[in-house]
């Protein structure tokens, strides 16, 4: 049964209000508050019931047919939505608006809550370790300026980009965007890719909020950063209806300040996740993240993403480690204290839009006992972090609130006795009728003589008297009770007076609920005036975190505080790859690499397996750190300040589906040298050889020998050519270094150290021994090999290309030694067909 064709007129009262309401939100999945189930119909019904394994019913709704309907139960709705969400769909909750009590007619219900992809704010439905952003796209002329905001700590940030894919999928990756709102003349074939290729929502809006929100948006000068949040704000307050008014600043993310890394780079060196299985563990973030709160992990990882070019403020952060390190019994301190925190970024998000309930206000006041402690610590390492513990709110969190209050709202056990008068009178009234019920059962069993007569409760009769068969003959009339039930071993009855307290009770409970709510609600408003200051400690702890988790990786990995400098110098001595080392089980081969403006390319040569790329990687990774301002794996670091990382390792990504691999190659590559400049690092692993011999050599050639005269880039450069290697004595800048393997009895033992110079085998067959290939097939190989490698040696010019010259035959020479000795202009025609003829045969004969 489709929706749009049933005939509204037919339909019940309730059915047809969920009709208007379904109208305005034609593209979200509308989760119905009935009782105690959220319930979907028609084509919703379909979808709930398939993606979330639930059974699909019907309602009797006014139609010949039941209307299709499943539901979920409201106290588990949650992680439903989640689930919904995370599949790409959009939900709306509808909830009444007014007391059923107090309502005339049919109760008013609305939507009161819109969840997306990139609009979740409540921290149960998100992953505590990353940020979930939206962000809005403006094109303007050559830009794209993009406004990102985190609804779950209220975060908001522009920044403007080129008007290409690739930056733009950076900051998508960069940001944890999940959802971009766009006007819809946006460019479709970017829409697509980042729909299909990387899962992002994408939610058109083509309206801008007008004098709302005009404080935040009079601040900002930029006409175009204006329009950005006037377009995002529009969207999030009309369509997901969350108020931002708590929103009072904007970041301006300025990219010049940080080193620059592509998508590949960041996927390429495993910084957040395997290139394999996608996966955090076994990835850089993974190691290095000791954080003991979210916060810090979140922040943790916006520092590996964005490391820092300015000098001083990495060195701030290395003199803060290095402090830390010797002040061991602060850090340590420093650590049990962090471990207290909450995610307080989380809580003042979901203190404004989500649903704040009294386990996160607990949760707040615990993070806030300890900020004193924190404070403290801070002094004392002479840090200058300007900590306010926000004692005023602690005081009324700990004066208001029960230490173990339940989650909901709404069944009281809150407020802790003594905040309030008022409730504290009502509660007094409750347990003064809670002690009449007793003292009163007391009384009517000895006016009585009923012995065993016990009061009881239930929601049907209220209070009542129970008195068991065998002494119902007790019961008097004079007693003025009334029978309300019979049971098989008794009787139940009601008395006035027992009637009369039973009011007093039960309005006391209630009022005590609704009291208690009001106080909560209270208590809220309160914190919501300190969410700025309380995000403001939020950043500071997640920052002291962060610091605090980087000394403890500096013991735990053995890592040392490296120099920077701004002269192209790379002095590593025994620098490690800090993964591979710690994951493998085999011991680490440590390994120096020196460059500088002297000598700024190192041709990397080496049999497969021999670790060209993880020495490559290496050098990467060591820099990314000492950039983020983290120690490095190294006996001692001196490292250049680099403005971009380029690399082309490993296999291609998937940015633009349908391109053959060499094809994608080709783009990273010209990526690099288009945008590499003296101050960059490129690594390119084994260029070239996704096409034929030649055509590889020569563009690996090419493109180090434009690196070399243009760029001057710091560049590590692996490859199997080992035609290349003569290029040392072309360029002074390029280097020839090798990994070094032993061949023993035809088997070969990596020893992973680099060496100088270049090695000419590729050891190609003993790898291939090594992954267990048939013995037949790797002898027939040898057997090839061998040909090849003596025809190399009787060739006088085996110098470059020598592959071309093993299809060389001496046919060829002795055609050519004819053709010289003919006489042409001696001969008659008839000759020189005669001999053409010949010289056909011959050939045609060796084919
Ligand atoms: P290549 O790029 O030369 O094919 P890799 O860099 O991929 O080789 O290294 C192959 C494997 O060798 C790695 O997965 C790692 O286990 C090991 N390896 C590489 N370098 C080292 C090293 N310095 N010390 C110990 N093991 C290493």
């Amino acid at each position: 049964m489709k929706r749009s064709e049933v005939n509204r007129d037919n339909l019940s009262p309730m059915m047809q209000q969920y009709m208007e309401i379904k109208d305005e939100y034609e593209n979200e999945l509308l989760l119905y508050r009935l009782g105690d189930f959220y319930e979907l119909f028609f084509e919703d019904a379909l979808i709930a019931s398939r993606e979330l394994e639930l059974t699909l019913t019907g309602r009797v709704a006014g139609l010949e047919e039941r209307v299709p309907m499943c539901g979920v139960p409201h106290h588990t709705v949650k992680s439903y939505i989640e689930k919904l969400v995370s599949k790409g769909y959009r939900v709306a909750i509808v909830e009444q608006l007014e007391d059923p009590k107090t309502a005339k007619g049919m109760v008013k219900r609305g939507v009161v809550d819109v969840f997306s992809k990139g609009t979740i704010a409540d921290a149960d439905l998100l992953n505590a370790k990353e940020s979930s952003c939206i962000s809005s796209l403006l094109l303007f002329d050559e830009v794209i300026v993009m406004c990102i905001l985190d609804l779950s700590t209220s975060y908001l940030a522009t920044l403007t980009i080129p008007n290409a894919l690739d930056k733009l999928v950076n900051e998508i990756h960069n940001y944890n965007i999940k959802e971009v709102v766009v006007k819809s003349d946006f460019d479709k074939s970017i829409i697509n890719i980042l729909k299909t290729n990387y899962g992002i929502e994408i939610s058109y809006n083509d309206l801008f909020i007008e004098d709302k929100y005009a404080t935040l948006i009079n601040k900002i000068n930029d006409i175009r950063i204006k329009m950005g949040v006037k377009h995002l704000f529009y969207y999030v307050d009309h369509k997901i209806l969350k108020d931002l008014s708590y929103i009072t600043d904007i970041d301006y993310i300025n990219r010049n300040l940080y080193l620059e890394m592509d998508i590949h780079t960041i996927r390429n060196l495993e910084l957040t996740e395997t290139v394999r299985l996608k996966d955090r563990m076994y990835s850089l973030i993974w190691l290095i993240d000791k954080c003991k709160t979210a916060m810090g992990s979140r922040k943790l990882k916006l520092w590996l993403l964005n490391p820092l070019k300015d000098k001083e403020k990495i060195y701030e952060r290395y003199d803060k480690i290095e402090k830390l390190n010797n002040e061991f019994i602060l850090k340590d301190e420093l650590k049990k204290a962090l471990f207290e925190i909450y995610d307080l970024e989380r809580l003042t998000g979901k203190t404004i839009n989500g649903a704040l309930n009294p386990r996160d206000l607990i949760q707040l006041k615990k993070s806030l006992e300890v900020l004193p402690q924190i404070k403290e610590i801070c002094q004392k390492l002479n840090f200058n972090y300007n900590i306010n513990t926000h004692q005023n709110i602690y005081d009324i969190l700990e004066k208001a609130l029960i230490e173990d209050a339940p989650i909901s709202l709404k069944e009281g056990g809150i407020i802790k006795d003594g905040y309030n008068q008022e409730l504290d009178e009502i509660k007094s009234i409750r347990s003064g009728g809670k002690e009449f019920i007793a003292q009163f059962e007391e009384k009517i069993k000895n006016q009585t003589g009923i012995k065993n007569l016990k009061i009881g409760y239930n929601k049907v009769f209220g209070y009542y008297i129970e008195v068991s068969k065998g002494q119902k003959n007790l019961v008097k009339e004079e007693f003025k009770w009334e029978r309300r039930q019979t049971l098989t071993n008794g009787e139940r009855y009601i008395s006035p007076e027992l009637k009369e307290k039973e009011a007093m009770i039960l309005n006391a409970e209630e009022k005590i609920n609704n009291l208690e709510y009001d106080l909560f609600m209270e208590i809220k408003e309160i914190i919501k005036k300190e969410i700025v200051n309380i995000k403001n400690t939020a950043d500071i702890i997640s920052e002291l975190d962060c610091l605090v988790a980087l000394a403890v990786c500096s013991e735990e990995y053995n890592l040392i505080r490296p120099n920077l400098n701004m002269e192209h110098v790379v002095e590593i001595k025994n620098g490690r790859h800090p993964v591979v080392e710690i994951v493998n089980k085999k011991e680490y081969v440590p390994n120096d690499c020196i460059l500088n403006k002297g000598i700024n390319t190192l041709l990397i040569t080496g049999p497969n397996m021999s670790g060209k790329s993880t020495f490559m990687r290496q050098l990467a990774i060591m820099s990314i750190l000492a950039q983020m301002g983290s120690f490095v794996p190294a006996t001692s670091a001196n490292l250049p300040i680099f403005d971009k990382i380029f690399t082309r390792i490993g296999a291609s990504d998937d940015l633009v589906s349908g391109e053959s691999t060499f094809m994608v190659e080709m783009k990273e590559a010209k990526n690099a040298i288009l945008n590499a400049t003296s101050d960059s690092l490129i690594l390119f692993d084994e260029l070239g050889r996704g096409t034929a011999t030649y055509d590889g050599i020569s563009l690996a050639q090419g493109i180090l020998e434009y690196i070399s005269e243009n760029i001057h880039a710091i560049t590590l450069f692996s490859t199997h050519y080992h035609e290349l290697t003569h290029l040392e004595k072309k360029y002074p800048n390029i280097k020839n270094v090798h990994v070094s393997a032993i061949e023993e009895n035809n088997s070969i033992t990596f020893l992973h150290k680099v060496k100088n110079g270049a090695i000419d085998k590729s050891y190609g067959i003993h790898v291939a021994r090594l992954a267990g290939m048939p013995d037949k097939l790797l002898n027939r190989a040898t057997d090839i090999l061998n040909n090849y490698e003596k025809k190399k040696n009787n060739n006088p010019h085996n110098e470059i290309q020598l592959s071309l010259d093993f299809t060389k035959d001496e046919k060829d020479d002795e055609i050519k030694t004819k053709l010289k000795d003919l006489d042409v202009l001696n001969i008659s025609p008839i000759e020189a067909l005669n001999i053409l003829y010949e010289l056909k045969k011959d050939i045609d004969k060796d084919n």
